[in-house]
C-alpha cells in the first residue's frame, strides 16, 4: 500500500490496494481495540464536530483501512445528515491535500511517476479527461459536467449566467477546477452510501455506531419547549420554510433538518404540513413520513437538528441576526427567542 492510497482512499487504486491485500473487513472489525476501527470512528465523529476527518494515523495501512470501515459505520448510522456531512468532510480534507500535493507539498514525497499526483491524474480518476481540456489561461469544462459539479456550490459566481461560454465549454481557472474536483470527490465518497451491512459485522460495530450517535444527541442542546411559536424560529429555518412553500425541491439534508427542527420544538406532522402548505399530497406525505422518522415510538426526538456549524457547511445558515451571534445551535436560538418574548 502506498502513501497516496492512505491520503486518497476513495481512489480506484486505493480500493484495489485493499482488495489486493485480501483484508477481510468482517474479521478486522472483530479484533479488540483494532486501530483501523478507532480511526474510522474518529473520521466520522470529526466530520460531525469539526467538518474534517481528524488527524491521519501514522500507519498508512491503518489509515487506508479506516476508510472502508468508516463507510460501514456511516451506513449503520443511516442518517442523511451524517452521510452528507461525512462526504463533505472527506472531500474538504482531500481538497486541502490536493492543494498541498500539487504545489509540491512539504509532507509528501512521491518517488515514481506512477504515484505523482497531477491534475491529469485527478481528471483521469474521475473520468474527466474528455470533458476538461487545458487552455492557456486555465481549463475548459464541458457545460453538462460543469453544471453537475457546480450544482451544490454556494457562491453565485458558479451559476451559469455569470460564466462565459466557449463553444459549449465553461472556462475555469486552475483553482476553480480543483474546487469542482472537490465536488467530484464528495460525489465519489457519497456514492453507494448507505449500503446494507451484514448483521454479523453490524453487531461488532455497535460501539462505533453508539459513539457517532452520542455526538448526534448532544445533551447540551435544548429539546423541550413550553410553546410552539414559529415567530421565534431562527432565520435559517424561516428561509427553509420559505423555499419549501415556494415549491423548491430542497436537498435531503435540508428537508431533514427542517422537519427535525419542527418536530423537536413540538410540532406534530399535520402542523408541519400546515405551516409548509405544500399544495401537493406527495410532498405532504413526505413531510409526515419525515416527521415520524425523526421521532421514536415514545415520541422522543431521535435525531435533533444539526448545529449552526453544520448548517453553515450545508449553506443553510442564512440571514443571521444578532441572536445568532450568541448561540451555536438553531434550537438554542429558538429557546433564547422564546425566553425573550415571554
Ligand atoms: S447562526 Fe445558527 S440559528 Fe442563526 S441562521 Fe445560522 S444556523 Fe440558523
Amino acid at each position: 500500500m502506498e502513501r497516496l492510497h492512505a491520503r486518497y482512499p476513495f481512489f480506484a487504486a486505493a480500493r484495489e490496494a485493499v482488495d489486493a491485500a485480501a483484508v477481510d473487513l468482517g474479521e478486522l472489525v472483530t479484533r479488540p481495540d483494532e486501530p483501523a476501527v478507532d480511526r474510522a470512528v474518529d473520521r466520522v465523529v470529526s466530520a460531525l464536530t469539526d467538518h474534517t476527518i481528524g488527524e491521519p494515523h501514522g500507519d498508512d495501512r491503518i489509515e487506508l483501512l479506516s476508510y472502508p470501515v468508516a463507510r460501514v459505520v456511516v451506513s449503520l448510522v443511516d442518517d442523511p445528515v451524517v452521510t452528507r456531512t461525512y462526504a463533505k468532510a472527506e472531500a474538504a480534507t482531500a481538497h486541502e491535500r490536493v492543494l498541498a500535493d500539487l504545489d509540491g507539498g512539504d509532507d509528501l514525497k512521491f518517488t515514481t511517476n506512477d504515484t505523482d499526483l497531477t491534475v491529469e491524474r485527478l481528471l483521469a480518476e474521475f473520468d474527466l479527461e474528455d470533458e476538461v481540456v487545458p487552455t492557456e489561461d486555465g481549463y475548459e469544462v464541458a457545460v453538462t459536467r460543469y453544471l453537475q459539479l457546480a450544482a451544490d456550490l454556494d457562491d453565485p459566481d458558479w451559476r451559469l449566467p455569470r460564466r462565459s461560454l466557449a463553444a459549449g465549454d465553461v472556462p475555469v481557472t486552475r483553482d476553480e477546477l480543483l474546487e469542482l474536483l472537490r465536488a467530484a470527490i464528495e460525489e465519489r465518497v457519497a456514492a453507494g452510501l448507505p449500503f446494507a451491512v451484514p448483521d454479523a459485522i453490524a453487531a461488532e460495530l455497535d460501539h462505533a455506531v453508539a459513539a457517532v450517535e452520542d455526538v448526534l444527541s448532544d445533551p447540551a442542546i435544548p429539546t423541550e419547549f413550553a410553546d410552539v411559536d414559529p415567530a421565534a424560529f431562527p432565520p435559517c429555518m424561516d428561509a427553509l420554510l420559505e423555499r419549501a412553500r415556494a415549491g423548491e425541491e430542497l436537498p435531503d439534508h435540508s428537508w431533514f433538518v427542517l422537519l427535525s427542527f419542527c418536530a423537536t420544538v413540538g410540532m406534530h406532522a399535520e402542523e408541519v404540513v400546515a405551516i409548509v402548505d405544500p399544495g401537493d399530497e406527495t410532498v405532504a406525505e413526505r413531510i409526515r413520513y419525515g416527521v415520524e422518522r425523526v421521532a421514536t415510538s415514545e415520541g422522543e426526538i431521535a435525531y435533533p437538528p444539526v448545529s449552526c456549524a453544520t448548517m453553515q457547511t450545508y449553506g443553510d445558515c442564512v440571514n443571521k441576526d444578532e441572536t445568532c451571534e450568541t448561540i451555536a445551535h438553531p434550537l438554542s436560538y429558538y429557546e433564547t427567542r422564546l425566553a425573550a418574548d415571554d
